[in-house]
């Protein structure tokens, strides 16, 4: 009996230590590897695939919030394959708080005053370790994403404006008081410039006398029709009839959660049609205007390139032929865009992956129209206004 007992206790005392060693001292309350992106499906479009970007963002060496990691992993969750980061060239704010914080390194306390680029006649920072902190981010977290080198350079709103410069060798040495000589620099660079927010602090998006002459040069590709939430319907016809390409962006100084995703709205972005994620692809299709911008649910660009978009985005049947040769057809909205269509004064919002049934009959003055053809309202193209569309049927 005292073996039994023996036997029963030493049981327990293994049994416990062995539930003792079970419990862990740290446990995933969720596997964060499967924490997932927002995926923005979009349609192939005449062969090329659409990538999603954004080539003008902020960081906290500038006068951003969040620091050139963070607006990485930030585009990544918000579904982004391109983004440029594009910290003002000539004002960084954020250097002096960088400053002030690493004070105690220098003797006495004094670090070196912050210098603007107009005080310091050159631009001190190096813009180069900015994107190539992203840059490293990106191979870090191995998002097939491509981070484009660039900057903002901003002048007086109502004179010059500010224009980002893209597609960079080396950012610093771009400085000059002259604005027109830095354009010109980028363009030494084989780089790319875009017109931000052309109505910015400014009642006209008009082309001032200096617009007139770096745009007659050459030294401006694009313009940004679109900035955060601000639509600037006048330029659209700049671009089409000056061959520049259309652009949206954030601008993005906050996050861009609060700003976007928690809105419902997907982010602010240019839709841009290339054959692959490649700096040569992406550059080809910019300098080529094969681009749609997106704002708010709102796609704006050349009416071709919209209604290409919405041919493939939208698949349209024929279900039935009925009496009085009424065609029933169901159209699905393959894209994560919602689409507004739009017949006489009837609206019907085409949300992604719904399918819903149409008919065609006789349109308001009694006149066969068996065509599935409808005016789309978030769809604009110059002079402010909605392309009208005839959807392909039985598309293959
Ligand atoms: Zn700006
Ligand atoms: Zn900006």
């Amino acid at each position: 009996m005292k073996r039994v007992l023996f036997l029963i206790s030493a049981l327990l005392v293994a049994l416990s230590s062995v539930a003792q060693k079970k419990i862990p001292h740290a446990v995933k309350t969720y596997n964060e590897a499967t924490a997932r992106r927002m995926e923005i499906v979009l349609p192939k479009v005449k062969g090329y695939n659409c990538y999603k970007g954004d080539f003008h963002i902020h960081t906290s060496y500038s006068d951003g919030r969040v620091n050139p990691s963070g607006r990485v992993v930030e585009a990544w969750v918000d579904g982004l394959d391109v983004i440029a980061i594009t910290d003002h060239y000539e004002g960084r704010t954020g250097e002096k708080k960088f400053l002030k914080v690493v004070a105690p390194y220098f003797e006495g306390g004094t670090p070196p005053k912050y210098q603007s680029a107009g005080k310091a006649k050159r631009v001190l920072a190096d813009f180069n370790a900015i994107h190539q902190e992203a840059v490293d981010q990106v191979a870090k977290s191995g998002y097939p994403m491509l981070v484009i080198k660039g900057c903002e350079m901003a002048r007086n709103a109502q004179t010059h404006g500010h224009f980002n410069a893209l597609f960079l060798q080396d950012i610093n040495g771009l400085y000059d008081a002259d604005l027109e000589v830095a354009l010109q620099r980028v363009k030494e660079q084989g780089g790319v410039v875009i017109h931000n927010h052309p109505a910015w602090r400014r009642d006209t998006s008009d082309k001032t006398e200096f617009h007139e002459r770096v745009y007659s040069e050459g030294l401006v590709d694009g313009v940004e029709v679109a900035n955060g939430y601000t639509f600037y319907p006048h330029i659209v016809r700049r671009c089409i009839d000056e061959g520049l390409t259309m652009f949206a962006n954030t601008d993005e100084h906050s996050m861009t959660t609060h700003r976007f995703l928690q809105n419902g709205n997907l982010r602010t972005m240019t839709i841009i049609f290339a054959k692959e994620l490649t700096e040569k692809a992406i550059k080809d299709a910019i300098l080529k205007h094969r681009t749609i911008a997106y704002s708010g649910g709102c796609l704006i660009g050349e009416e071709s390139w919209l209604v290409e978009f919405l041919n493939a985005a939208v698949d349209c049947c024929l279900v039935a032929v009925k009496e009085k040769n009424e065609h029933l057809y169901m159209l699905t909205n393959q894209s994560s865009i919602p689409l507004r269509l739009r017949r006489g004064k009837t609206i019907y919002e085409l949300e992604p992956f719904k399918p819903i049934l149409v008919s065609f009959g006789k349109d308001k003055e009694g006149v066969e129209a068996t065509r599935p053809v409808y005016t789309v309202d978030n769809m604009w193209v110059a002079d402010y206004k909605h392309p009208k569309v005839e959807i392909a049927i039985d598309k293959k």
